[in-house]
């Protein structure tokens, strides 16, 4: 059923009625891809349309592609998964009755949404003095972001300062230094990843930060000034670093549309339904809800896994197919930092307890009450991937049924 509210962004709509089973896609990245192609292959019984102003983006090559010079922005693309179809719009709203208003003004009612809108970086919170030189201050999350960069970098190489030691931070720099940039690398932590790697990996990864470029720990920004053709970054201690660009690395935030009463990223239960009837979240805007505890977890394959999980979920409540069960992290990722190649599995957060493996290798492993969730190690691929093969065979219990997080 469709009202006869006028959108609050005040653009007069057009109704669009759906054919029955209808299901919308809301963004086309990980999470969104992965939702609506699983939704195909299950045998969905209606169309299935994603919206997205872009079209699908591998976003994890826009550091890795874009910012190196390797890729151009039209190598980032991917092609809609088959038996979809693309709507080249943007959501505005999601109403408390699943009603969706489009910016174009158009509203929709379709039978099960996804909203899968990702994530925004996290802004820097020193407020830039002098504003000529402001744009060189940038975030690094979208293409445009990475060609702005790159555009202010002398062919040379030139000087870049990363505020953030995370995995983009972290894999940025080297990648910048691979580049031939001089890379200055600035964390708020002692030990950059000791949440996220474990206390083993994270000062490996230190150490190898260390040996290649400069790296400045343990210290926030206190300000940063900017000149015509430079930024200078002051640290809490006083010392300053000059560079052509600061690449603010400091995490992400939920990003998406308006959706019923709710604020900040989308809670979602264990099986990805936001509360609202039909209406789920996956991927870096979700925030899985479960025993008490929220974990919001922004990487590639847990992002498509989430997608998928939200579409089984979709199938079993309005279809009856089997339930999915909960949502389990044992998704992966890897990065090569400073020639080493990286390797994580499962989700970690300051409870988790850390131990390092074994082996000469360096490699973490991380419990809550005694149970593996993540394993972390670098040039240990084969380590790792054992590891978490035992992990899974003694998993007795969903992920969520344990305590994770603060
Ligand atoms: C520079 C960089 C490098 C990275 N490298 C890695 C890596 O090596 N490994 C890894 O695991 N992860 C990496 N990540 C993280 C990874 O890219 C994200 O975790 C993943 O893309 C999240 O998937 P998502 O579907 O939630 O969001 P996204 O992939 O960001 O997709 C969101 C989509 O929603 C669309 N959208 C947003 N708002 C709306 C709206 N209102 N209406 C309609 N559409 C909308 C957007 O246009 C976008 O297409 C990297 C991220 C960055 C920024």
């Amino acid at each position: 059923m469709i009202d006869n509210h006028i959108p609050h962004w005040g653009i007069p709509h057009r109704e669009v009625i759906m054919s029955s089973e209808h299901a919308l896609i809301v963004g086309a990245g990980a999470a969104g891809w992965s939702a609506a192609d699983t939704l195909v292959r299950s045998g969905w019984p209606g169309p299935v349309t994603i919206v997205d102003p872009t079209g699908p983006t591998n976003r994890t090559l826009v550091n890795k592609g874009v910012l190196t010079g390797l890729l151009g922005r039209e190598q980032l693309g991917r092609p809609i998964p088959a038996g979809t179809e693309l709507l080249e719009d943007e959501v505005a709203a999601v109403q408390a009755d699943g009603t969706v208003h489009l910016r174009s003004g158009d509203r929709v009612a379709p039978t099960a949404v996804v909203i899968a809108t990702g994530s925004a970086p996290r802004r820097h919170s020193f407020s830039p003095d002098g504003d000529a030189g402001a744009e060189r201050i940038l975030p690094l999350h979208s293409i445009e972001d990475a060609e702005r960069i790159r555009s202010l970098l002398p062919s040379s190489g030139g000087r870049v300062a990363v505020l953030g030691a995370g995995l983009i931070g972290s894999e940025t720099a080297s990648l910048l230094a691979d580049s031939g940039v001089d890379v200055t690398l600035l964390a708020r932590s002692p030990l950059p990843l000791r949440d996220q790697l474990g206390p083993t990996v994270a000062s490996d990864l230190l150490r190898r930060h260390r040996d290649r470029i400069r790296i400045r720990t343990g210290r926030d920004v206190a300000r940063a000034a900017t000149r015509s053709d430079i930024v200078v970054v002051e640290l809490s201690d006083g010392e300053t670093v000059e560079a052509d660009v600061a690449i603010v690395a400091h995490g992400t935030l939920a990003r998406r549309p308006s959706v019923g009463a709710q604020t900040g990223a989308l809670t979602v239960d264990a099986r990805l339904r936001t509360g609202l009837r039909g209406v789920y979240a996956a991927g870096g805007v979700a925030s899985i809800l479960s025993h008490g505890t929220a974990v919001r977890v922004d990487h590639w394959e847990d992002a498509a896994a989430q997608g998928a999980h939200a579409a089984r979920s979709i199938l079993h409540d309005l279809l009856g197919a089997a339930d999915p069960g909960e949502y389990r992290f044992e998704s992966g990722f890897s990065a090569r930092i400073h020639g080493g190649t990286l390797t994580a599995w499962g989700v970690a957060t300051r409870a988790t307890q850390w131990s390092r493996h074994d082996s000469d290798e360096a490699v973490g492993v991380g419990r809550h009450f005694g149970q593996v969730t993540a394993v972390a190690g670098i040039d240990a691929a084969g380590t790792v991937r054992s590891i978490v093969e035992a992990a899974r065979r003694d998993l007795r219990e969903p992920l969520h049924r344990y305590p994770i997080g603060v």
